[in-house]
């Protein structure tokens, strides 16, 4: 099937974290999101070129919602009203004294990595694709993989947001103490980020290797020595045979380091040829293995500058839990193979660093992800998320925001300690609710 054909059979099934609504109601050519999975709910898309005139948009606009490179899978950036893209506000600047880039609310990691690897400057960690907005990815804590790694929006060090009277909010770490804690993972509800200034370190260059058929006896017994075999560590299962069938293990070069890898990891081989993740796709797309040395932005996402990541046609879902019980929780979601397998693509484990920022999901907690790539077949999907979320009930798990959950309001709330304040924060700011959509009322409000 490919990717027209999977927007036609795919395209009337809306996956709203909650709710399924019948698109098709569009006048001129329906918008969707990358996997096609979501048809937006408007055609009014705005562009603006700059600052004053994102402020002129928002002041006019009774509801609206920010658009970033639109890979997330749930209806967060969705909006029946307006959409405004800041693809236009692409400026990067590079502060050497203060160590931080500056980029417009446009801007994506595949511009900003390698113009900043030239300058000879790097960020911390990567998602595992490059082709997202920073303001998107850091309004919905996207994240890479690393014991030591708070998510992408840990490297924000300040901030400029367009608020709903059209007003600009500047914020700073440090300088605006909690109220900043609180807008960098603002799931696009507190306005339209115009710029986001980074953290950068000196460059640094990355070696990957994979391992293969590490089973989860040996996973379960080593499980902290696996994950802090590198500085990004991920785990791939099928779920079938109790094994995971991937180890990718990158790590960070120091200067005549040594980038020696042994033929075997608790059982698991060294791959001796480059792997995709999902048996039987095109190498292409996937960044070097086989410890061959390179930048970070060409080795910590799994996918390549301009590549189609991942499959293409495709779900996805995640659910964070905490660290200490992470090896408890895969075992818990083991039980569900049956369910599971025949619907996926693979699953893929990877760590976070806790962080501070109220509405992160490794908010105070260091967290293992248990992401979920599915073929896409949403009505069966639908049927099994509710059947993990059941099973991960123990580990009270926190859901990607930019990813596919049924998890009622009920059990969201009681995981972000921080909720009330956050939405006070949004009622301060935004009184009229300009920038409210359903999936926020849907999963911030509903309780
Ligand atoms: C193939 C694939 C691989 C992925 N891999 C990872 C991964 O490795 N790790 C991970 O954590 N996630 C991953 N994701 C999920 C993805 O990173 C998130 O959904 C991310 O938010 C997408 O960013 P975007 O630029 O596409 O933003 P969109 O999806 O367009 O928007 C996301 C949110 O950001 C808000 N927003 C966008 N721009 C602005 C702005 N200027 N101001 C205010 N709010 C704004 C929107 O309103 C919305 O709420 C993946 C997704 C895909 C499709």
């Amino acid at each position: 099937m490919d990717k027209r054909e999977f927007l036609k059979t795919s395209g009337a099934l809306v996956a709203d974290g909650l709710l399924q609504r019948v698109a098709g109601a569009q006048k001129a050519a329906p918008r969707t999101n990358w996997a096609g999975n979501l048809t937006y709910g408007t055609n009014d898309l705005q562009t603006p070129g700059t600052v004053d005139e994102v402020r002129a948009t928002v002041k006019s606009a009774s509801r609206l919602r920010a658009l970033g490179a639109r890979h997330s899978f749930s209806s967060i950036a969705d909006s029946t009203h307006e959409q405004v893209s800041l693809e236009r506000l692409d400026e990067m600047t590079l502060d050497e004294k203060a160590r931080t880039v500056t980029v417009g609310g446009g801007v994506k990691y595949s511009q900003l990595a390698p113009w900043l690897d030239a300058k000879g400057y790097a960020l911390h960690n990567l998602a595992s694709l490059p082709g997202i907005t920073v303001a998107g990815a850091c309004a919905t804590a996207t994240h890479g993989s690393g014991l030591h790694n708070g998510n992408l929006a840990t490297a924000v060090a300040a901030m400029e947001l367009v608020t709903a009277d059209g007003g600009v909010l500047k914020l700073a770490k440090g300088k605006n103490g909690e109220l900043f804690l609180g807008a960098v993972v603002a799931l696009g509800s507190l306005g339209v980020v115009t710029r986001t200034t980074l953290n950068v370190q000196p460059t640094y260059q990355v070696a990957q290797s994979v391992y293969q058929n590490l089973s989860f006896d040996e996973l379960g017994k080593h499980f902290e020595e696996v994950f802090a075999s590198g500085y990004s560590v991920s785990v791939f299962t099928d779920w079938e045979h109790h094994r995971a069938t991937q180890v990718w293990i990158k790590r960070r070069l120091a200067e005549n380091s040594a980038n020696d890898w042994q033929p075997e990891f608790f059982g698991a081989k060294l791959a001796t040829e480059k792997l995709h993740p999902l048996a039987g796709h095109s190498t292409e797309s996937v960044t070097e293995q086989e410890g061959k040395p390179g930048p970070w932005y060409d080795r910590l996402p799994h996918f390549r500058i301009g590549q189609t990541p991942s499959s293409g046609q495709e779900l996805q879902t995640e659910y964070l839990v905490p660290w200490d019980r992470g090896f408890e929780a895969v075992l818990a979601v083991e039980k569900l193979h049956r369910h599971v397998s025949p619907l996926l693509f693979v699953t893929e484990l990877r760590t976070i660093a806790p962080d501070r920022l109220w509405m992160s999901m490794a908010y105070e907690r260091p967290s293992l992800a248990i992401h979920f790539t599915w073929k896409p077949m949403w009505p069966e999907v639908q049927k099994v998320l509710p059947m993990i979320e059941e099973q991960l009930r123990p580990f009270a798990p926190r859901p990607h925001w930019g990813k596919l959950f049924t998890l009622p309001p009920a059990r969201l709330e009681p995981c972000y300690t921080q909720l009330p304040q956050f939405r006070a924060l949004l009622a301060h700011y935004d009184p009229q609710r300009k920038f409210r959509n359903r999936f926020v009322n849907q999963s911030l409000y509903a309780s």
